[in-house]
């Protein structure tokens, strides 16, 4: 495993030395490397121990990216102008049940994603995962996430397709399902075990990647993780704008395609794209129902 410290080898980093004076040193010795790298290089020089370095980078870039993305969401069903882009139009989440839901998923983080995150240095060293700098190529970055979002996407679609099963809905998937109408930050609304389970398609398929081809930097995991918790989270806003991805990408899920999977429980299993349930036909014509939904409320109305 390539460690900051070889690739920086000519720092004369002090211990005890602040994090700016770190960043200066770096800088100094460093030149060609970018902003980004630098700060990288920096902070596992001054943390000194890459597995707490790791640790601690992974949850704290999780739970800031986690609320934070969801944040925009919920300020957004506060403001009637965004009404008409939601799906389900007459099912607005409430403020007490969406402080429920952060209570429960941010203490869910705490006791099921803090040991495996603490071993995620050790294992990601043992398969060869990359820290040092320069960091790869954005082209390469850019390709290996492409792989992590198929390689993801099926996973969750068989897994979660599984998890519709019989004992398995009962007594594990059934939490998720409790909002039929969902919003942001029930993304991970999860039983322990599905958390655990789904959570192997975002972190175990770059580790299988890199254990086939030995190519794969820790940078790019981060920004991987980033974007599929973003993927998450906005198929779980119940939002379908003109402008969302799927109308520019159409093999993109979205909301569009997950929101109708809480509504009516069946179908729609995949996570990020409509290859999945195109092919194994788990994709029943949703929209004719929503249309035919929303013609009976509009007569209703005028009656
Ligand atoms: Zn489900
Ligand atoms: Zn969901």
């Amino acid at each position: 495993m390539g460690s900051v410290l070889s690739v920086v080898n000519n720092t004369a980093v002090q211990v005890g030395q602040g994090l700016m004076d770190t960043y200066g040193e770096v800088s100094l010795m460093h030149g060609d490397l970018n902003l980004l790298e630098r700060v990288w290089a920096s902070y596992y020089l001054y943390m000194g121990n890459d597995v707490v370095a790791s640790g601690l980078l992974v949850f704290l870039f999780h739970e800031v990216l986690y609320f934070g993305r969801s944040l925009p969401w919920f300020v957004i069903d506060a403001i009637p102008y965004f009404r008409k882009y939601k799906i389900q139009d007459n099912k607005k989440p409430n403020f007490k049940e969406q402080w429920e839901c952060f209570k429960t998923v941010l203490l869910t983080h705490f006791l099921v994603e803090t040991v495996p995150i603490w071993g995620f240095h050790p294992v990601c060293s043992y398969f060869g995962i990359q820290i040092g700098v320069p960091f790869p190529h954005w082209t390469t970055i850019a390709k290996h996430i492409a792989i992590f979002f198929v390689m993801e996407d099926t996973w969750h679609y068989w897994m979660h397709r599984g998890l519709h099963y019989g004992s398995f809905y009962k007594f594990i998937h059934k939490q998720h399902h409790r909002y039929a109408a969902p919003f942001g930050v029930a993304a991970e609304y999860a039983h322990p075990i599905e958390v655990a389970l789904l959570g192997v398609g975002t972190v175990g398929m770059p580790i299988l990647w890199v254990y086939l081809t030995q190519d794969l930097h820790m940078f790019t995991v981060l920004i991987w993780i980033a974007l599929r918790l973003f993927q998450a989270i906005d198929a779980h806003s119940g939002y379908e704008f003109p402008w969302s991805l799927h109308h520019f990408l159409p093999f993109w899920a979205g909301a569009d395609h997950h929101d109708d999977h809480h509504h009516y429980f069946l179908g729609n299993y995949a996570s990020s794209f409509r290859w999945w349930d195109a092919l194994m036909g788990t994709n029943p014509n949703y929209k004719k129902n929503r249309a035919e939904s929303q013609k009976q409320a509009k007569l209703a109305k005028a009656k």
